[in-house]
């Protein structure tokens, strides 16, 4: 690590290094205990992963997806054998309780790895298609696989997030080389040595460890596709970087999202999906609820219900016995916290419950809630990633759409409402990638649900079908239907003749009263 190593083994600023002799050290944020000590990857161990990734990747192409999906499933059941091996490691290497690591990452891999291998071979099938103008050809849109796909990945979700995609992308017929965030490599090592144990060509799925430095190598290693998940700033970086080398990315960035109360709401289901919304991986979601606007005739009992259900709420150690809220995995993120408190205060919040971490050496921050925001304190206008709730009051649901809209950043976004009109009318509204109704964070773990962002949350999607399909380049193929004539009549050489004969076929396909105006297409 570089003379800019964090509190916890992280650069505080810049990329830092992944020249020869480096190392990666992590620590246990629930204790403060030394974790892991590994070297890192350099440029040159990059490309030699991304080299034997494609050298690998050329024969698993080629297997029938149906085959590929099949041994997949074998990944499916190492990993299943290991469910508390992992759930231990994302435990001490996050501290995060072990409902949470079990819920939240190893039980959604898993029914993400089968939800794959049995949707694969449909979602991947060529299209054939009818052509409405040329009928004398066919066409038939392929699936091809892409090549070697890049995966980097945060902290808070450190084995679903490049798991999930790693999976899709074998799916797909490419390989998959991911870079672990420096906080938390363990549990993806783990998640190897499992696939290792299958007889799946290891080389197919690589590892480099190091920080950002990594990550850059990794991008300017000859990948064919880059999935990044991280904040906004890097993900420009990434962006950038994948631009100059006209490298396609799928950006999972930031969110900042809003849940809107209505008067109508459930009051107890509202209150506590906020708490667990909000708290859940002490607040270090992307998805996480990170605003609320309360309507006025129910923000002051909501206010007060979700105080009750915070006081209940246990917070420490996880190793130490049951808790609810787990640690800070990143410790600049607890400074980040107390000036987002602190600004709130300043101008004008209220603190409901919590507002200060708690004395080391674990890394915790107690959860918070805010009264009384609005949009001049940074707390509702960026990215939080830790136990803080805001609550703003709105008068009307126009004020509420138009408040969760002001934002750049448009990823989830949740709706609580008895009414299925209002709530169909909000969804349609609210600028997100997904809108979620009476209920938080669910659609991140749904299988069939296409995950990502829009505005400065990101491009692309992942999870679904259409993940599969964003990992391969589309190939038309064009075939002839019927024998072809040996003249084209649109070929050379142009002459008079051949023009007119067009021209009139243009007045009689699209000129006034032509087929193709009455009945709205030609076929
Ligand atoms: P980060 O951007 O600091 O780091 C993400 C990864 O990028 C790490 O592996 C890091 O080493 C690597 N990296 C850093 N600089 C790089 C560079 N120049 N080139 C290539 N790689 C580089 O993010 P983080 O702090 O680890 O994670 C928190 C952020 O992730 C939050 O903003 C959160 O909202 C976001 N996130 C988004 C999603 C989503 O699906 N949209 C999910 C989880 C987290």
């Amino acid at each position: 690590m570089t003379e800019q190593t964090g509190e916890h083994g992280r650069e505080a600023n810049g990329p830092g290094s992944n020249a020869p002799g480096e190392r990666v050290v992590t620590f246990a944020p629930a204790t403060g205990a030394p974790l892991a000590d590994l070297a890192v990857a350099s440029a040159d161990e990059v490309r030699r992963v991304v080299a034997r990734a494609r050298r690998a990747q050329q024969a698993w192409a080629v297997l029938p997806v149906e085959e590929r999906a099949h041994r997949l499933l074998r990944l499916r059941d190492a990993l299943a054998e290991h469910i508390d091996d992992l759930v231990d490691t994302l435990s001490l290497e996050c501290g995060k309780p072990r409902q949470e690591a079990l819920v939240h990452e190893v039980m959604p891999l898993l029914d993400f790895t089968g939800w794959i291998a049995e949707r694969a071979p449909r979602a991947l099938a060529p299209e054939g298609t009818t052509l409405h103008l040329m009928k004398h050809r066919t066409g038939e849109v392929r699936h091809v696989p892409r090549g070697v796909i890049a995966v980097i990945s945060p902290w808070n979700f450190p084995l679903l997030i490049p798991m999930a995609t790693v999976v899709e992308a074998l799916a797909a017929g490419s390989a998959c080389v991911v870079k672990p965030s420096e906080l938390t490599p363990l549990v993806l090592l783990q998640a190897k040595a499992i696939y290792d144990s299958t007889g799946l060509p290891e080389d197919l799925f690589g590892v480099v460890v190091g920080t950002g430095a990594t990550g850059q190598a990794l991008v300017d290693a000859g990948i064919d596709h880059c999935v990044f998940t991280g904040a906004v700033a890097t993900g420009r970086k990434v962006a950038a970087a994948c631009g100059a080398r006209l490298v396609p990315c799928t950006m999972e960035l930031g969110g900042k999202a809003p849940l809107v109360a209505c008067e109508d709401c459930d009051l107890e289901r509202t209150a506590r999906a906020i708490v667990f919304g909000g708290f859940a991986n002490s607040g270090q979601a992307c998805v996480a609820v990170e605003r609320v606007y309360a309507h006025q005739a129910i923000y002051a009992h909501l206010l007060a219900r979700v105080r009750e259900l915070v006081a209940e709420l246990r917070q420490g150690d996880p190793a130490r016995g049951d808790v609810d809220l787990g640690a800070i995995i990143f410790s600049e993120q607890l400074a980040v916290a107390e000036r987002h408190v602190d600004d709130a205060v300043k101008k004008g919040a209220r603190v409901v419950c919590g507002g200060k971490r708690l004395p080391g050496p674990g890394l915790f921050f107690e959860p918070t809630v805010l009264a009384d925001c609005d949009h001049s304190m940074t707390v509702m206008r960026t990215e939080i990633f830790g136990p803080i709730v805001p609550f703003m009051r709105v008068q009307s649901e126009d004020e509420a759409v138009a408040l969760a809209n002001d934002s750049t950043l448009g990823l989830n976004a949740y709706v609580f409402t008895k009414n299925r009109a209002a709530a169909r009318r909000l969804a349609e509204r609210l600028e997100a990638g997904s809108v979620v109704v009476n209920d938080v964070w669910s659609n991140y773990a749904t299988a069939e649900a296409p995950f990502g962002g829009i505005k400065q949350s990101g491009f692309g999607r992942v999870h679904g079908e259409q993940s599969l399909r964003d990992l391969c380049d589309t190939k038309y193929v064009s075939f002839d239907r019927l024998h072809p004539l040996s003249r084209d009549p649109v070929w050379f050489p142009y002459t008079a003749r051949s023009y007119a004969w067009l021209r009139r076929g243009a007045g009689l396909l699209f000129g006034h009263g032509s087929l193709a105006k009455r009945v709205g297409s030609l076929f």
